[in-house]
């Protein structure tokens, strides 16, 4: 048992879990198509006139379904990296 703030994902709601990905075949770390299902749920705030201001997104549920490598484009050789691994 420890208070590590990037393991809390097993209880309520995340906003910022996103992992890192690496690509083994070319050593990109920066460009990915990610490819998920989210279910959210925003606060639509909207004027007197009808614009909208989404002001708060909370992410109830999220699932990747692909990574793909931006200069490979192939999700071959993506790795997620462990964020606290330097
Ligand atoms: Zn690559």
């Amino acid at each position: 048992m420890n208070d590590d703030p990037s393991d809390d994902s097993t209880t309520g709601p995340t906003t910022a879990a996103h992992p890192r990905y690496r690509c083994t075949t070319c050593g990109n770390l920066t460009r990915f198509d990610v490819v998920a299902t989210r279910r959210t749920r925003e606060f639509h705030h909207y004027s007197v006139g009808g614009d909208l201001t989404v002001e708060q997104t909370e992410t109830l549920d999220e699932e990747v379904e692909s990574v793909s490598c931006r200069w490979c484009s192939s999700p071959a050789g993506v790795v997620a990296v462990d964020a606290s691994d330097g």
